[in-house]
């Protein structure tokens, strides 16, 4: 399986790990080693609010339960969310062309047919060889199948 290190950069669609029934979206860029929430300005998963630390709580105290909280409830949700998109790196890609028709790619709006079946804009395509296209290039059947798993 690839793991995350290895994940092309790109657009990708996942359910949030937390709750299922919300569609997550995500950017990879490994130019500068980015990853996080599309667009950008989108946020996912939980958040430490003022008020979720404990009254009293002061100085050194107050940094190492704050700390606590982002080891123990935000890193397991980012790594959750990296795990389902390196499990299956083109699913996610597709899926995220497919629901906000965009190039999985560079993010650009897809006009033409063909370019939707792939999930990647004719620019993009180019530079992908046949055998990864290929990937890409599958039936809406197939697709709607897999989802269900
Ligand atoms: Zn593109």
């Amino acid at each position: 399986m690839a793991t995350f290190a290895d994940l092309p950069d790109g657009y990708y669609a996942i359910d949030d790990p937390h709750h299922l029934e919300q569609v997550t979206y995500w950017r990879r860029a490994q130019v500068r080693s980015q990853f996080g929430p599309w667009p950008p300005k989108a946020r996912y998963g939980p958040v430490l609010r003022r008020s979720d630390v404990p009254d009293g709580l002061s100085g050194q105290a107050r940094d190492e339960w704050v700390r606590r909280w982002f080891t123990e409830v935000r890193e397991p949700y980012d790594a959750a969310v990296r795990e389902a998109i390196a499990a299956d790196p083109v699913a996610a890609g597709k899926r995220f062309a497919d629901l906000l028709t965009r190039c999985c790619l560079c993010g650009r709006k897809l006009s033409d047919a063909r370019s939707k079946v792939y999930g990647i804009g004719p620019e993009c395509r180019q530079g992908i060889s046949a055998e990864v296209l290929a990937a890409y290039f599958v039936p809406r059947v197939g697709r709607a199948h897999r989802g269900q798993s």
